[in-house]
């Protein structure tokens, strides 16, 4: 893994052309340096000039990996390998997709990209809206990462929502045509309160806002339409995979919503969604 000067992207990478063939330019690819030290990339750029097996990348994104100096490492898929249960996801520490779907689905799909430990309970929350939801026409899809160490799982495992490529993760694949009628989000902030971003109708945001409201005591909870965090971008998974990519709901909480309030948060949307769907 060789410095790459001119990016300062911590989230990014440069690849031969050889592995550019196995790992095209947008996806994504986990790089381990050592069986304590992985993180998943997006790839940037095709470096057709570069030794078959180099993988470049800036300082600030071999830190991920616990060290600023070039090394040698191994590339794999972002996802794990082995078919495995949450819970022994969570006690190895690996990350994976899930993805909950019947083919005539189309009417709402319940994201979650940074579950497990990444933003923590947001998975949860995908999954309590699909519940109350059962037997209705909708899809959910999770990624959830965790790690066995002290550090960051936000560093090792997160790509961003407008980085994330089918082509890694072959759940998302299933579904990224399926044109859902609506796609809602659930993720977590530093930053405290709620938001209610993403490209769908300012009249659907609000209505999610009013539900959500009543229900996080004293947190704000803000509609958002650009800026930090609001989820606008037309890149962004939750946007692209509704019917035309006409935009879906991204919502974002604080730590403490999260902590005492994801229940009630993930009913709300869920009994927002039942008059829609
Ligand atoms: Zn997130």
């Amino acid at each position: 893994m060789k410095a790459q000067g001119l990016n300062s992207d911590p989230w990014s990478c440069s690849v031969s052309a050889a592995i550019g063939d196995v790992f095209g330019v947008g996806t994504q690819l986990r790089v381990r340096r050592n069986k304590d030290q992985m993180a998943i990339y997006t790839v940037a750029e095709i470096r057709e000039q570069d030794p078959a097996n180099m993988v470049r990348m800036s300082s600030i994104a071999r830190q991920r990996l616990g060290t600023s100096d070039t090394f040698s490492g191994t590339l794999h898929t972002p996802l794990s390998t082995k078919l495995m249960t949450d819970a022994q996801a969570e006690s190895s520490g690996a990350f994976v997709e899930r993805l909950a779907d019947a083919k005539d689905h189309q009417g709402l799909v319940v994201m979650a990209p940074h579950g497990g430990r990444i933003e923590f309970n947001t998975d949860l929350q995908a999954r309590w809206v699909a519940q109350a939801l059962a037997g209705g026409d909708v899809s959910t899809w999770c990624c959830s990462g965790w790690r066995t160490d002290n550090g960051n799982t936000h560093s090792r495992w997160h790509v961003s929502t407008t980085d994330i490529s089918p082509a890694s993760f072959p759940g998302l694949a299933t579904i990224a045509d399926r044109g859902f009628a609506y796609a809602v989000a659930f993720h977590g902030m530093k930053a405290n309160g709620v938001l209610i971003g993403g490209g769908a109708p300012n009249e659907l945001k609000q209505l999610i806002r009013q539900a959500i409201k009543s229900e996080v005591g004293n947190n704000p909870v803000t509609v958002v339409n650009g800026g930090k965090n609001s989820g606008v971008s037309e890149t962004n998974v939750v946007n692209w995979i509704t019917a035309g990519g006409g935009g879906g709901v991204h919502i974002e909480q604080s730590s403490q919503v999260r902590e005492k309030y994801w229940k009630p948060v993930a009913q709300a949307v869920a009994d927002v969604f039942a008059d829609l769907i």
